[in-house]
């Protein structure tokens, strides 16, 4: 069984702040991240959605 987690913390990894989504984003997992900090966008290896805990939500792949 593979199971990965789809809410997740996210930092930033160029000003490392943290990556909260919201709106549509908040609930379509997604691999490209837009910082609201310093607007610059990266890249995460699995589709996720970031929030300010981590949540048990998880995704069977
Ligand atoms: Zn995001
Ligand atoms: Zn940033």
């Amino acid at each position: 069984m593979n199971v990965s987690k789809i809410k997740v913390t996210i930092f930033c990894p160029f000003c490392h702040g943290q990556h909260l989504d919201s709106g549509k984003y908040a609930i379509k997992p997604h691999k490209v991240h837009l910082c609201f900090h310093c607007g610059k966008k990266f890249k995460v290896g699995k589709p996720t959605i970031g929030v300010k805990n981590g949540s048990d939500m998880t995704l069977e792949s």
